[in-house]
């Protein structure tokens, strides 16, 4: 544990997020493989044993040694859409195809004249609103099931994705993970379902909840979206870390910044003089590496990283 804390405080690290509803294992070994090239300290896993087994086969593949990496689990809170997928109804479906073209990660296709889509593709991003599609939970794992996978896994940092509007929800959630789990929480919100106040008034809590121990808080911008590397993509996620820095002054968490992060996140954040401890990007890091040659995607990964430590 304190070897964590000592690279928290040392700030500027970067963190890999696979996705945290992302099922397709072919990517996910396909994005280690080309982070573990990387100074990547941590890589942020979903809740299933099956992705965290590939996660750890391929850095020992890649001769990489897992000691030298931080891991953070996550999960979600029911309805939070890091843990939703699409789901068409075919009979309002007009087959007008535009959802094809909305998704960026290749869930939705044409199998036999229907629209449907790939569950373990699907991010839940919601980018493919239309009234035939709905989306549902993709998970069932509760606090309890998160802290035995991180148990098991000896997975020091749990994160819990709370971008909902029931701050009773949150609460308890907090509460079983602050009281049950001995490592590092994080928990990963956003102005989209809290006012300023409300996001203020639950990290007060948790601060105060945590009685010292380290917390994250993760300061969530456009969530799921990083297709551009602009500043335009990033400034929410700077801005809704600049509201906790403002107002909550160091009170013993540490934050980090993700959500429409990419290549412009760590010197809009120092023009801001945001003092984060990291940056972490997930859509952006994964679209720079895909279908480009093997070399350039060593390179854009190591691009994106340097920057972000920078
Ligand atoms: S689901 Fe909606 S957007 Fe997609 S093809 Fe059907 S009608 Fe069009
Ligand atoms: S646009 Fe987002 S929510 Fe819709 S199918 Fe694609 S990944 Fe899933």
């Amino acid at each position: 544990m304190e070897n964590i804390i000592y690279k928290l405080k040392e700030k500027n690290l970067f963190k890999l997020v696979l996705g945290l509803g992302n099922l397709d294992f072919k990517e996910i070994e396909y994005i280690i493989n080309i982070y573990s090239n990387t100074k990547t300290d941590i890589i942020d896993i979903p809740p299933n044993q099956k992705a965290i087994d590939i996660v750890f086969k391929e850095l020992k593949n890649n001769n990489k040694n897992i000691n030298d990496f931080l891991f953070s689990l996550s999960f979600a809170i029911e309805n939070d859409k890091h843990n939703s997928f699409a789901f068409i109804n075919n009979e309002k479906c007009k087959k007008c195809f535009k959802c094809i073209k909305q998704c960026h990660h290749k869930a939705i296709f044409i199998k036999d004249k229907n629209v449907v889509i790939d569950k373990t593709k699907c991010i839940g991003c919601q980018k493919c609103k239309c009234k035939a599609i709905s989306y549902k939970n993709k998970y069932s794992v509760s606090d309890f099931d998160a802290i035995n996978l991180a148990n098991k896994n000896n997975v020091k940092i749990i994160e819990l994705h709370a971008s909902i509007s029931k701050t009773k929800m949150i609460k308890q959630a907090f509460d079983n993970l602050n009281n049950n789990f001995d490592g590092i929480i994080s928990v990963c919100f956003s102005r989209e379902y809290l006012s300023e106040h409300k996001l203020i008034k639950l990290t007060d809590y948790f601060i105060k909840k945590r009685e010292g121990k380290p917390l994250i808080i993760q300061a969530d911008g456009f969530s799921m979206t990083g297709r551009e590397n602009d500043y335009s993509s990033t400034i929410n996620a700077v801005s809704c870390a600049q509201l906790f820095q403002k107002y909550l002054k160091f009170q013993n968490f540490y934050i980090f910044i993700s959500g429409g992060t990419n290549e412009m996140t760590s010197q809009l954040a120092k023009l801001s003089n945001i003092q984060y401890a990291g940056i972490t990007v997930g859509s952006y890091a994964r679209r720079i590496i895909k279908n480009v040659p093997y070399k350039i995607a060593i390179e854009n990964a190591n691009r994106l990283v340097n920057k972000c430590k920078h």
